[in-house]
């Protein structure tokens, strides 16, 4: 069974976010854990998040994958964006222990100026002083499509962070279709050869999800701005082969494609049919 979903607001709380997915046929979804632009955070209604637990748990929903502040930028030259960004993440990281055993992943980070030796160093830096062993929530690295500084854009500098961070086994990647075709690497016409050199540099088993986006631009473009299935230089034909992947087939699959729901239900509707 494809393992699929959106991005979903949750304004309305847990539960309600998980009946929506569950109405547009998902059986999994991203979300913002704290507004994706400022620095706020909801407190916590614990019955709600009880209640979505056992609905997740009920109707067979796969793993989360929940999403990182953009604000966020562990590596950034600023020593207070470094420390709300090291706040936020620990806070976001004990908020998903509610419902234990998810993905939270989050943008590498810009090192803007910095050089990226520095902007890996920082990162991990940050990792170690948050991750604990008791925690459930494995955190992933987002492949990035290497827009101005950003860290991440290839596969090395994400295995360079992973080297570096202690507690190894509670960090993840999650694979943006947009962004590394963005960033380089051409998974229209050699899925497989991208695959093995994420293998060879990273390691398969550290690939937890993948955000399947189509991509306004080409490939290499470094733009990364996301278009609906089919509407843009990946095509839907590739992406079909995307979630038919020997080695992605498992993987939750988060869309973040610029849609409406009805827009979502028929993207999760196309690609259930197209999965074989
Ligand atoms: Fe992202
Ligand atoms: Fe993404
Ligand atoms: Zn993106």
């Amino acid at each position: 069974m494809l393992c699929i979903g959106c991005h979903l607001s949750v304004s309305g709380g847990f539960l309600s976010m998980a009946r929506q997915a569950q109405s547009i046929g998902a059986d999994t979804f991203a979300f913002f854990v704290r507004n994706p632009r400022g620095s706020s955070t909801k407190s916590i209604d614990l019955a709600d998040i009880q209640n979505c637990r056992k609905f997740l748990i009920e109707n067979n929903f796969g793993k989360l994958v929940a999403h990182a502040p953009y604000t966020m930028n562990l590596c950034s030259a600023d020593a207070k964006v470094r420390h709300f960004s090291k706040q936020a993440l620990r806070e976001d990281i004990q908020k998903l222990e509610n419902l234990p055993e998810n993905y939270y992943n989050f943008h590498p980070g810009s090192h803007v100026k910095q050089g990226v030796e520095t902007g890996v160093k920082l990162i991990s830096q940050q990792l170690n002083s948050v991750l604990t062993e008791k925690q459930s929530t494995i955190v992933l690295l987002e492949t990035m499509a290497g827009k101005g500084s950003e860290i991440g854009g290839n596969f090395r500098e994400i295995r360079d962070i992973i080297d570096r961070v202690e507690l190894k086994d509670k960090l993840g990647v999650c694979l943006d279709t947009c962004h590394v075709w963005d960033g380089g690497y051409d998974i229209v016409n050699s899925l497989d050869k991208v695959l093995e050199e994420f293998d060879k540099i990273i390691g398969l088993e550290k690939l937890k999800a993948v955000h399947l986006n189509d991509s306004l631009n080409p490939c290499n473009s470094h733009k990364d701005r996301h278009a609906r299935i089919g509407e843009g230089h990946i095509g839907s034909e590739a992406l079909v082969r995307i979630i038919n992947h020997s080695a992605l087939r498992k993987l939750p699959f988060i869309l973040e494609t610029p849609n409406d729901m009805d827009g979502y239900a028929r993207e999760i509707k196309f690609l259930r049919e197209n999965y074989k």
